[in-house]
C-alpha cells in the first residue's frame, strides 16, 4: 500500500475517535441524548464495581478492595452529578463541543483506571472470584458501548482500552474457561461495534433529516404567515380587511354567545367622500381614506373598557366589532368620538374637504341571533342614519326593525303590483312667485295598494330602486304623465322626477328619450328633476344624461337642494335650469334665522348663476311673502295647491285665471 494511502487511512481511523467538529446539530443531539444516558452508565459502573469489591474484601489488600474502588466510584458519582445538572442548562454550540471532547477523552483514563484495578484484583481471588472479574469486565464494557452509542468515538475508545488488554490477558492465563470467555467477549464486542456503527449512522441521518425538516417547516411557516398577513390586510390603508373583519366578528359572536355577554357591530360610511374622489382625483381620495382610517383606528385603540376591532370593509366603508359588555351610551360615545375625528380638516393641497361620517350599530342579543343578521341590522341602521341623520350615529332598535319588516312587505307587494291600475299620478302646481300664475305642474306618483292602502312615494320609490323595478316604473309613469301634459295649455310645463338609477344607468336615458319623441309633447315644455344624491352617485354618468336631455331641449332642475353635502361644486359644473330648494328650510323660515340665511344665500347664488330658483313646501302666506322678498322665482306648496288628479287641472287653471284676472281687473278699475 502506498504511503499516501496508508496516511489517509490512518487519518480516517483517527477521525473515528474524535468528536465531529463540523456538525453542531449532531453534537447538540449527542449531548442531549448523552445527558440522559450517562447517569445510567455510571450507575452500572458503580453498582458492578461495588459487587466486585465486596467479593474481594478480606481477600485483597484494603487499598485494592476498598480505597481504589471507593475513589473510582466517587469520581463516577461526581461525573453523574455534573451530567444531571447539564439537563437544565442552555449551552452554546462551542460549549457543547468542548464538553463532548472532554467527555470523549475522559473515557480513556476512566476505562484504563477500571481495567487496571480489575487486573490488580484478579491474582487475589479464587476461581469463582476470578471469573467474576472476567464477567464484570465483559458486562461493563458491553453496557458502556450501549450507553455511549450516541458518541461513537467514546464507545470505540472504551472498547479498545478495555477489550484489547482483556482478550490478551485472559488468553494468556492458559485457563480454558477464561480463554473461552475472552474469545466470546471478542466476538460479542465485534458484533456490538458493528451495531454501534449502524446505529450511529442512523442517528446522524436522523439528526440531519430532522434539521432539514425543521428548516422546511420554518420556511413554510414564514410563507404562510406572510400569506395570512396579506390575505387579511387591506393593501391601501394597511388596516385589517373585510375578510379579517368577518372572521373577527364570527369569533367575537361565538364568544359572546357562550359567555352571555353583549357584542356590537358598527358600520361606518364616510359622507362626502365620493365628491373628493371625483373632484380632486383618486390619489387625493386615497390619502384621505388612509388618514381617516388612521384616525378611526386611534379612537378604537384608545377606547375602553371594551375592546374595539376595526377594519376597512371596502370603498369608504369601515367596520367595528365592540367586544365586551356595553350600554348603548357606550356605542354613542364611540360614534361621537369617531365622528369628531373624521370631521377634522385634512391636509390636502386642495381646499377643505368637509368630510363626515355616519355610523350604524347593532348589538347582540338585543337585535339579532346570528352574526350575519347582526351585520345586516348594523347595515340597516347605517342606511337609516345616512337618510335621516347624516353625519350621526344610529343604533338598531325595535322601531327600525318594524320598518325593515314593512320594507320587506312593500318590496314583495310592489313586485306583483300592476303599475297601470295601482299607481296613479297627481300633479302639483309650480307657481310664478310674482304673478302667482301657474307655470307648470310637478307630477308625483301615488300607489294605491289593495293590501296596504295608500303608500307614500317616499317609501315605494326607494323600494322599487332596491328591487330593480325603478326603470320600468319611471318609463310607465313618463308615458302617462306626457299623455296628460299634452292636453294642457302651451305655456304650462311638466316637471318629472327621475331617480338616481334612471340617471346613472349604464345604457343611459335613451328609453326616456324615445318615450318623449313618441309622445308628441315638445321637449322644451318638460323639466326633469334630478336629486343631488343622483348626481353624487355617479357624477360622470349623471353629467352625460343631463347633457343628452339638454341637447334635446328639455330643462333640468336640481331637486332637494341643500340636503346634500357637495351642493355647490355640482351647481356650477352642471348645465342646470332650475334649483329646487328643499322644503325643510321653508317650514321655519320666519322663526329660524339660520333657515332664513340659508335660503337667502341660495337665492343669491341662483341669481348670480342665472339659474331659476324654485322653493318647495310653501304652506303659508307669511312664508310666501318672505320668499318673494328674497327674490325666489317659483313657489310650490300646499299654500297654492296640494297635488291633484290630472282631470282636476282644467278646472284648477280656469279658477286661477278667473281669480287672477279678476284681481287684475280690480286693480285696473
Ligand atoms: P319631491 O320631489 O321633493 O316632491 C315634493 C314632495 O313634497 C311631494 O311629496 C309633495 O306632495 C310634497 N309637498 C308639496 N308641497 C308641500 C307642502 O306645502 N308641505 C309639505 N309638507 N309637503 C309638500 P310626495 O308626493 O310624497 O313625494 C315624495 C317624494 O317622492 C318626492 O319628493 C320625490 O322625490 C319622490 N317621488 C314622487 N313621485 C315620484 C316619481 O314619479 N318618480 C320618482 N323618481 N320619484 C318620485
Ligand atoms: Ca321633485
Ligand atoms: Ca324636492
Amino acid at each position: 500500500m502506498p504511503i499516501a494511502d496508508l496516511k489517509s487511512h490512518l487519518a480516517a481511523a483517527a477521525q473515528l475517535f474524535r468528536v465531529p467538529a463540523d456538525n453542531p446539530d449532531l453534537t447538540r443531539a449527542q449531548f442531549d441524548a448523552f445527558s440522559k444516558q450517562i447517569p445510567l452508565l455510571y450507575f452500572i459502573l458503580i453498582s458492578s464495581t461495588i459487587a466486585v469489591a465486596y467479593t474481594y474484601v478480606n481477600v485483597a489488600p484494603d487499598w485494592l478492595s476498598m480505597i481504589v474502588p471507593g475513589a473510582l466510584a466517587a469520581l463516577a458519582g461526581l461525573r453523574t452529578v455534573w451530567w444531571l445538572r447539564q439537563r437544565r442548562r442552555v449551552r452554546s454550540d462551542a460549549d457543547i463541543l468542548s464538553n463532548l471532547r472532554a467527555t470523549n477523552w475522559l473515557t480513556l483514563p476512566i476505562g484504563a483506571g477500571f481495567t487496571a484495578w480489575s487486573f490488580a484484583l484478579y491474582p487475589y481471588g479464587d476461581a469463582f472470584a476470578k471469573s467474576q472479574v472476567a464477567f464484570y469486565m465483559a458486562v461493563t464494557v458491553i453496557a458502556c458501548i450501549f450507553t455511549l452509542m450516541h458518541l461513537r468515538s467514546a464507545a470505540l475508545i472504551v472498547t479498545l482500552i478495555v477489550n484489547v488488554p482483556y482478550v490478551l490477558f485472559f488468553l494468556s492465563t492458559g485457563e480454558p474457561t477464561l480463554k473461552a470467555i475472552a474469545v466470546n467477549n471478542l466476538l460479542v464486542s465485534g458484533a456490538m461495534v458493528t451495531v454501534l456503527f449502524i446505529y450511529y449512522r442512523d442517528f446522524a441521518d436522523l439528526v440531519a433529516s430532522r434539521k432539514s425538516l425543521l428548516a422546511q417547516q420554518a420556511a413554510t411557516q414564514a410563507l404562510s404567515d406572510e400569506n395570512f398577513r396579506l390575505a387579511n390586510l387591506d393593501s391601501l390603508t394597511e388596516l385589517p380587511n373585510r375578510r379579517r373583519f368577518f372572521a373577527e366578528l364570527s369569533s367575537a359572536f361565538t364568544d359572546a354567545e357562550r359567555r352571555h355577554v353583549r357584542v356590537a357591530v358598527g358600520i361606518i360610511d364616510l359622507d362626502g367622500f365620493k365628491p373628493i374622489n371625483d373632484n380632486y382625483g383618486h390619489s387625493v381620495g386615497d390619502r384621505v381614506l388612509i388618514e381617516a382610517g388612521r384616525r378611526i383606528r386611534e379612537v378604537c385603540e384608545g377606547f375602553g373598557p371594551q375592546r374595539v376591532e376595526f377594519a376597512r370593509l371596502g370603498g369608504d366603508e369601515f367596520g367595528l366589532v365592540v367586544c365586551g359588555d356595553h350600554e348603548d351610551t357606550d356605542l354613542l360615545r364611540l360614534g361621537e368620538r369617531i365622528g369628531a375625528q373624521v370631521k377634522l380638516p385634512y391636509q390636502l393641497d386642495t381646499a377643505h374637504t368637509g368630510l363626515s361620517c355616519s355610523i350604524g350599530f347593532a348589538s347582540f342579543p338585543d337585535s339579532a341571533t346570528s352574526s350575519e343578521a347582526l351585520y345586516e341590522c348594523a347595515d340597516y341602521s347605517l342606511y337609516h342614519a345616512k337618510r335621516h341623520l347624516r353625519g350621526r350615529t344610529m343604533i338598531f332598535s325595535s322601531e327600525l326593525e318594524a320598518e325593515i319588516r314593512s320594507r320587506g312587505v312593500i318590496e314583495n307587494l310592489l313586485r306583483i303590483a300592476d303599475f297601470s291600475t295601482e299607481i296613479d299620478l297627481v300633479f302639483q302646481p309650480i307657481v310664478d312667485a310674482m304673478s302667482e300664475h301657474t307655470a307648470g305642474f310637478e307630477v308625483l306618483a301615488r300607489w294605491r295598494s289593495a293590501r296596504l292602502g295608500l303608500v307614500s312615494p317616499a317609501d315605494f320609490i326607494p323600494a322599487a330602486e332596491r328591487i330593480g323595478l325603478i326603470r320600468p316604473l319611471t318609463q310607465a309613469l313618463l308615458v302617462r304623465a306626457l299623455a296628460t301634459a299634452r292636453t294642457w295649455p302651451d305655456h304650462i310645463r311638466l316637471s318629472f322626477n327621475l331617480s338616481a338609477h334612471d340617471v346613472c344607468a349604464a345604457e343611459g336615458i335613451l328609453p326616456l328619450i324615445s318615450i318623449i319623441e313618441k309622445s308628441g309633447m315638445p321637449p322644451r315644455r318638460i323639466d326633469f328633476e334630478i336629486t343631488e344624491t343622483a348626481v353624487t352617485f355617479d357624477f360622470v354618468r349623471a353629467q352625460q344624461s343631463i347633457a343628452t336631455l339638454k341637447a334635446m331641449g328639455c330643462g333640468v332642475s336640481l331637486d332637494d337642494f341643500g340636503t346634500g353635502y357637495s351642493s355647490l361644486s355640482h351647481v356650477h359644473r352642471l348645465p342646470l335650469d332650475k334649483i329646487k330648494i328643499d322644503r325643510s328650510f321653508v317650514s321655519d323660515i320666519n322663526d329660524n334665522p339660520v333657515s332664513y340665511k340659508i335660503i337667502k344665500s341660495l337665492t343669491g347664488l341662483c341669481d348670480d348663476m342665472e339659474i331659476a330658483c324654485v322653493v318647495e313646501g310653501v304652506e303659508t302666506r307669511a312664508q310666501l311673502d318672505t320668499l318673494r322678498r328674497l327674490g325666489c322665482d317659483y313657489i310650490q306648496g300646499y299654500y297654492f295647491a296640494k297635488p291633484m288628479p290630472g282631470d282636476a287641472i282644467g278646472d284648477y287653471l280656469a279658477k286661477e285665471s278667473a281669480r287672477l284676472d279678476g284681481a287684475g281687473a280690480k286693480v285696473v278699475a
